[in-house]
């Protein structure tokens, strides 16, 4: 681990009050001087003297001749490869919005702090730059061809994980949403950001929403036939509402299975916007009518929207994860939440919060009239197999918060 004497911070703002205070908490944190300039174009001109990068910049958003956002452009031009703190008087929506910009251009940032800065403050967000960022393995990124992910679905490739959801008021476990994972021989577990896009673009979307949904509902049978009685989600993308068949083949399915209908719940998502809405509503509306369970997924962002939720029966509505996690310390995810909560109170819709991660997530929920939820707090997505020896573990789980609280 680096000294902390040895780590070279900038201080950009253009108050020379604000640098000497800044100087004076970093010195006292033990840091060793740091570098000071007051606007935006003397601390380009320094970083091109030296050659060399400061390992850390603590940057005033406000600033008169280059603002912090311009200064942060420059920055990318230089491919600055260390880390920020944002530092302003703005609003917390307007610290978010620039954070969540930095972010975008790849530059690593610990944090935010509004002005007047508190030392206890900065000195938490200086603790974050000796824990290494979390990488994802190399594979992650990568999104495969066509032809892969034709031949993964011919090959059985694909398998099913199940997630599960429960009951916010009594944490009982109410059922379980399929995931799909690609086995991929070279490359280890493959996760849907990397294929489903490609599958809808393909043509593709179909037939693995097929055999998704087939292997769902035999999976659904034997925890029946165990006397695991839970409801079962399934992914449906709007693409797969294309084929007027499509009502029919999962009656046909669930039927074959020995599931009732109003144990399978569609989730439904729309990435893009519908070119045609006739055949997905006649399509929906034909599954409602079997007493197949429809679901508004991610709602709230790309196309889940008001729209959507006036024009489709949907049973269910799930309120998109970033509208869920840290709700109970953000104001204005928070005010997303509540609105989405009332919205489907007011249409007599279940709700799912998804993304529940923390504890602090799962106590802010418990204290609203969500119905259920779904999150890593509770469990990440897991082979079938797993799940009976899970839920013994989440019911012993949930007693001793029972007996904790009581
Ligand atoms: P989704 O349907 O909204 O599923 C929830 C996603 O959030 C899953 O990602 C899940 O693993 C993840 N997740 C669950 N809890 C948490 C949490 O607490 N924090 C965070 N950060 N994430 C959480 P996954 O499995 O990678 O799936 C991504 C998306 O891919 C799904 O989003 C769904 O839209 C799509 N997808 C997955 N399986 C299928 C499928 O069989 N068919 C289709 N058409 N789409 C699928
Ligand atoms: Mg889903
Ligand atoms: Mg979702």
């Amino acid at each position: 681990m680096i000294e902390k004497s040895a780590i070279r911070i900038l201080v950009l703002d253009d108050e020379p009050f604000m640098l000497k205070l800044l100087g004076h908490i970093l010195l006292n944190l033990g840091f060793a001087p740091a570098t000071t300039c007051d606007n935006g174009r003397a601390a380009l001109e320094w970083i091109d003297s030296t050659g060399k990068h400061p390992d850390m910049i603590l940057l005033d958003l406000n600033m008169p001749e280059m603002d912090g956002v311009e200064f942060v452009r420059h920055l990318v031009e230089r491919r600055y490869s260390g880390s920020l703190i944002l530092i302003s008087g703005e609003d917390e929506r307007m610290l978010q919005a620039a954070e969540k910009l930095v972010r975008a251009h790849k530059i690593r940032v610990l944090g935010h702090l509004h002005k007047p800065v508190a030392p206890e403050g900065l000195k938490a967000l200086l603790e974050k730059w000796a824990q290494p960022p979390q990488s994802k393995p190399q594979a992650a990124n990568k999104i495969y061809g066509a032809d892969e992910v034709r031949a993964a679905i011919a090959n059985g490739e694909l398998i099913n994980h199940y997630q599960p959801k429960v009951k916010v008021a009594t944490s009982r476990v109410v059922g379980v949403e399929t995931l799909v994972r690609w086995q991929h021989p070279r490359d280890g577990m493959v996760f849907p950001a990397q294929f489903i896009g490609v599958a809808e673009a393909h043509g593709l979307i179909d037939g693995l929403t097929r055999v998704v949904l087939t292997g769902a509902l035999a999976q659904a049978k034997l925890w029946q036939e165990m006397g695991l009685v839970l409801q079962m989600a399934i992914n449906v993308s709007m693409d797969n509402l294309a084929s007027l068949d499509f009502a029919d083949f999962v009656a046909v399915q669930a039927a074959a299975a020995g599931v009732p209908p109003q144990r399978v719940m569609l989730e439904v998502t729309e990435s893009r916007l519908m070119q045609d809405p006739r055949a997905p509503l006649e399509i929906l509306t034909r599954l409602r009518l079997k007493r197949f369970r429809l679901s508004i997924d991610d709602f709230g962002t790309g196309h889940s929207s008001l729209a959507q939720l006036r024009d489709i029966p949907f049973d269910e509505l799930k309120i998109d994860q970033s509208f869920v996690h840290g709700a109970w310390d953000n104001g204005t995810v928070r005010a997303m939440f509540n609105a989405s909560l009332g919205l489907a109170g007011q249409l007599n819709m279940e709700v799912v919060a998804e993304g529940v991660e923390n504890q602090d997530d799962w106590d802010f929920l418990r204290k609203t009239k969500c119905d259920i939820a779904q999150g890593y707090f509770i469990a990440k997505p897991m082979h079938a197999a797993s799940l009976p020896g899970w839920i013994t573990g989440w019911q012993g789980r949930m007693c001793e918060e029972f007996q904790a609280a009581s």
